[in-house]
């Protein structure tokens, strides 16, 4: 499936000669994995062994039937397959996007072994999402009016995902975000070329179709309003916040020009008219182990960063990145330092000019020791990419305690929490994996838990 169209337009390290021109950097930001054509999505279909005990539906986060959606693709029942596919996951046209599969439903698939690849379950899950979502084939119908109100508090994947459910069971749902738009990470976060032509706000219209659910955007708790204001006034709140914060770097020298927040320069991309207006480093070094630094990387290079190194301290196999995420980074031209772990910044007239690091090993219990050994990179850009966390100020105030664990919400199998009308999901909950489908699946089954919570009272 590759498209020669799409060849990145990446300089080599030492040749910058001026920026890259807007038509290039779309090139650069076409989709990641292109849709499958009709023909190429029936081949696919074909290959599936429509598994009795499917593991790959044990693998999906949100129990999504897959083999019955292959096989409505593969019988050119379309909307069929789409309808299985959204009646587990709203989001799943995102979620055929962004999701890891191969560390999920294709790393489950009995086709995945040495001598053969799994099912592409991913693609053929956009093939027959997109058009349903595009034409907002309505399959979901609101139940007749309960009286009953829910405050969700968060419209990203969790928040939207629980209001869809909710509304669905005929509550009166309103959202409240602190963002002008909704979305969260999927408008905000996501790589931009996981989430080509807006597809974020079309689900997202898609979802609110149902009926019942009304946006509050700028409304932030602990500012606008707080959990007590709606505890009082609704019946039930879900809480979905995502983690707003960001872990401290606290290195020498970092108050200096140059040294960035990754999450808030992919937010300045994910919303810019141009890319081509943003400003682009030359020499970038990131920060970090995760998907952001993956996702900063690349986005950086396919900007037209001439050289790009991603800096983590521990080894390749401590990477919470997973090894698809790195050989991705590696094959857009990224460089990769393991066992590096930042010393100081280095800077001239208050600007960032590299960067030096302790050479790091593991021990055999797994802790990180430095070898005495240092060495430096140049940098006219710095990305954090050290992890987010949920600073208190981001709940507000929650009057009448509500248990926090290892920094996030502690919460129950059905997503409780230990206030009684109060549930959470997604990122801001203890335990989770921080991923959109995962924040959908904590949404839905908050929804089903508010939803008997509500019938009883
Ligand atoms: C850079 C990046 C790339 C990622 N890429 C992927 C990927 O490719 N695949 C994948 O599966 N996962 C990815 N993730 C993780 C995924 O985006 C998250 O797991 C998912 O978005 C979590 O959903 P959520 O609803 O819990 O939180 P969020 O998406 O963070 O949404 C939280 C919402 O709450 C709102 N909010 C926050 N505080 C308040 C407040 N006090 N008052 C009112 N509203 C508030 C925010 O504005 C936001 O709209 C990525 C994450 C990042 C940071
Ligand atoms: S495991 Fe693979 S072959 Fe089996 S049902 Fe799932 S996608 Fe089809």
């Amino acid at each position: 499936m590759s498209n020669s169209k799409n060849t990145p337009k990446y300089r080599s390290a030492g040749k910058r000669s001026g920026r890259l021109s807007e038509d290039e950097i779309k090139q650069n930001f076409s989709d990641m994995h292109p849709p499958l054509s009709a023909s190429q999505a029936y081949i696919e279909a074909c290959r599936c062994y429509f598994c009795f005990d499917a593991p790959c539906t044990t693998a999906c986060p949100t129990d999504i039937n897959i083999p019955e959606f292959i096989k409505r693709i593969q019988c050119g029942n379309l909307k069929g397959s789409a309808h299985k596919i959204l009646e587990q996951n709203i989001m799943g046209a995102m979620c055929a996007r962004v999701c890891p599969t191969e560390e999920l439903c294709e790393e489950a698939c009995v086709r995945n072994t040495h001598e053969n690849k799994p099912v592409a379950i991913g693609l053929l899950q956009r093939y027959a999402t997109d058009e349903v979502i595009e034409k907002k084939v309505p399959f979901f119908e609101r139940k007749p009016p309960t009286g009953k109100t829910v405050a969700v508090i968060g419209a990203g994947p969790a928040g939207l995902s629980c209001a869809h459910r909710l509304a669905s069971f005929g509550h009166s749902v309103t959202v409240f975000d602190k963002n002008e738009k909704a979305g969260g990470l999927n408008e905000y976060g996501i790589a931009a070329y996981k989430a080509l032509d807006d597809i974020a706000q079309k689900e997202i219209e898609y979802i609110l179709d149902i009926g019942g659910i009304e946006i509050r955007s700028s409304a932030q708790l602990g500012v606008d309003v707080t959990l007590d204001q709606l505890r009082d006034k609704f019946d039930a709140v879900f809480i979905g916040v995502g983690l707003a914060g960001v872990n401290p770097f606290e290195i020498p020298g970092e108050a200096v020009n140059g040294v960035i927040d990754a999450l808030n320069y992919i937010c300045d991309l994910r919303q810019a008219q141009r890319k081509s207006d943003l400003p682009v480093g030359d020499h970038v070094v990131v920060i970090g182990g995760g998907m952001t630094a993956i996702d900063i990387a690349v986005q950086s290079k396919k900007l037209g960063a001439t050289e790009v190194t991603i800096a983590y301290r521990r080894d390749r196999t401590n990477m919470k990145a997973s090894e698809y995420e790195q050989h991705y980074a590696q094959i857009h031209d990224v460089k990769l330092r393991y066992c590096a772990s930042p010393k100081r910044i280095l800077s001239k007239d208050g600007q960032v000019t590299g960067i030096e690091f302790d050479v790091t090993e593991i021990d055999p219990d797994g802790n990180t020791l430095t070898t005495g050994k240092t060495f430096q990179l140049e940098a006219d850009v710095v990305f954090k990419a050290i992890g987010q966390t949920l600073p208190a100020e981001q709940l507000g105030d929650p009057a009448g305690g509500l248990a926090i664990e290892m920094g996030r919400i502690a919460v129950d199998d059905e997503r409780k929490t230990s206030l009684n009308n109060v549930w959470a999901g997604g990122d801001c909950v203890v335990g989770g994996q921080d991923l959109t489908v995962c924040a959908v699946q904590d949404g839905k089954l908050a929804a089903r838990s508010i939803h008997d919570y509500l019938q009883s009272a």
